[in-house]
């Protein structure tokens, strides 16, 4: 019988693609499930599957976090130990990525090894520019050079080629465009300077050859960045569908809602291309005093009515209710809930039929769907946060109801929100903050300064939280109509996706 052999040890060398996380091959991927070790690098973004060990091994320009020959050794030690290692790479790794050099060194070794090809950054370039590297009408050759160490290379022989692709040349863009002009490229050229190509905050400075290198320095761009040099990148102008497609492509929007319920907004920002920030400056829990909800809760059938006016009411609400085993059949006749968000949560949560959700939903909008209603001598129970408008109740009780408001839940700042607000200001600015309710801006405004908000656009949830805004002096760029994270998501989108002049 056949004895099993210990498991021998072996190396993948993959390539993660560009950046976006969702440009890794599926092979790449299933490399990365069957790790024991993975060794990345800077620019590789593919996500890490929490059942590898991961070690960073460098490297920016500026910080070499580990020497190329310390890696080598460290994947063949481990593949003797019987790992499987994965070395992932940016782009490709047979490309500009020290591949190669980490391969012969395998071979020489005598470990096993094998070797996943990736998008490199050219080509994630080429399609999230929409700029093809050839055209049948503009250009055959494409040529992938270094710009590295400029006085290498025989630009000669590079500035024949139609389309010219330089890596890592964005610290020596001037000199390689003089190079290449000298060698006969017309200054007119289209080119243009595309950094972090494919992710949510890929930055593109297009100008003729002659111009790049200043518009590049002007605009302070860093690197990792790659150079696209020829006639096809005045296709871009058409082509670019990632900019109508996804136009909050590379916006950093700081969502202020509380954690928990951030999660659609952050889905449909995401789909419109941006970068959504979560900052909650809201956190919601119990009342200091539970005593008047109890009471009410324990009378609930007494109720003609029960009004929800957000998800926040409804969950605390039911929290409660369970926590005190208050009989169900116990509930009011008629239930009414502000919006549809609020309706959504409170029919998930199995609260029996809604009665009423209004056509406009507001404070306004609910009071005034009551006017269906006989409200002379009904009871009422307004179950909302602690600090709330008064409409509903005033409208009610006008019309001879009697109205119980109480408390089922409290706003308030996050313990962790200054150091968060400090994080996320230190990074780079916002170009949106979204505000989502009235307490999201008085609670921002306690932890940042004012003059933070320069430059950043404003949007609101709706009219009493643009009115809150108003009143600290803010400006509302962008109203949701509905008043739903879809309606914030749209009414950003509609107003438009540059960065508002500083
Ligand atoms: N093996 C990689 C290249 C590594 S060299 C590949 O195949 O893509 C590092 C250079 O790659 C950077 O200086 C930059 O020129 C380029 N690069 C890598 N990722 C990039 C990205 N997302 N956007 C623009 N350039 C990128």
């Amino acid at each position: 019988m056949p004895t099993l052999e210990p498991r021998p040890g072996r190396v993948f060398l993959v390539g993660a693609g560009p950046g976006d996380p969702d440009l890794i091959t599926l092979k790449g991927r299933r490399a990365l499930l069957s790790a024991d070790l993975i060794l990345f690098d800077h620019l590789a973004g593919a996500e890490l599957p929490a059942t590898a060990e991961h070690i960073y091994v460098g490297k920016k320009r500026a910080d070499h976090s580990m020497p190329q020959s310390a890696i080598i050794a460290l994947m063949i030690a481990r593949a003797r130990a019987g790992q499987t290692v994965v070395r992932l790479k940016g782009g490709d790794p047979f490309l500009f990525g020290r591949g190669g050099e980490e391969a012969e060194a395998l071979a020489a070794a005598g470990v096993r090894f094998e070797v996943i090809p990736g998008v490199t950054a050219p080509l994630g370039i080429a399609a999230y520019t929409g700029v093809p590297l050839t055209h049948r009408d503009l250009t055959s050759t494409v040529t992938f050079v270094t710009g590295h160490e400029p006085a290498r290379i025989d630009w000669s022989a590079v500035a024949a080629a139609g389309t010219i692709v330089v890596y890592m040349g964005l610290t020596t863009l001037a000199d390689v465009a003089q190079r290449l002009m000298a060698a006969g490229r017309d200054a007119s050229t289209p080119a243009m300077a595309v950094r972090w190509a494919t992710r949510p905050d890929q930055q593109v400075i297009a100008a003729p050859l002659g111009e790049l290198a200043a518009r590049v320095a002007e605009a302070g761009m860093k690197p990792p960045a790659t150079i696209v040099i020829g006639a096809v990148v005045s296709l871009r102008e058409q082509l670019h569908w990632l900019t109508r497609e996804r136009p909050l492509a590379g916006q950093r929007v700081v969502i202020t809602r509380a954690a928990d319920q951030a999660d659609s907004l952050t889905a449909l920002l995401r789909e419109a291309g941006a970068e959504p920030v979560l900052l909650p400056m809201i956190s919601i829990g119990e009342p200091d005093d539970t005593t008047a909800l109890d009471e009410a809760l324990l009378r609930l059938s007494r109720y003609d009515w029960l009004i929800f006016t957000s998800v926040n009411g409804v969950k605390w609400f039911t929290r409660r209710v369970t926590a005190l085993g208050v009989d169900i059949r116990r509930w009011p006749a008629r239930v009414a809930a502000i919006g549809p968000e609020t309706a959504r949560y409170a029919s998930f949560n199995g609260l029996v039929r809604l009665d009423l959700v209004p056509e406009r939903f507001d404070a306004e909008g609910l009071a005034e769907a009551f006017e269906n209603f006989e409200m002379q001598g009904r009871r009422v129970l307004l179950a909302r946060g602690a600090e709330g408008r008064d409409v509903v109740p005033e409208t009610l009780r006008a019309r001879g109801a009697q109205v119980d408001v109480v408390e089922v839940y409290r706003n308030r700042i996050p313990e962790d929100a200054p150091a968060q607000a400090a994080q996320v200001f230190a990074a780079h600015k916002p170009h949106w903050i979204a505000f989502t309710s009235s307490s999201t801006v008085k609670n921002l405004l306690t932890v940042i300064d004012r003059a933070q908000l320069d430059g950043v656009r404003l949007a609101s949830i709706g009219p009493a939280t643009s009115e809150t805004m108003r009143k600290h002096g803010l400006t509302v760029d962008a109203e949701a109509d509905p008043h739903t994270a879809e309606g914030l998501a749209a009414a950003m989108v509609s107003v438009g996706s540059r960065r508002k002049a500083d």
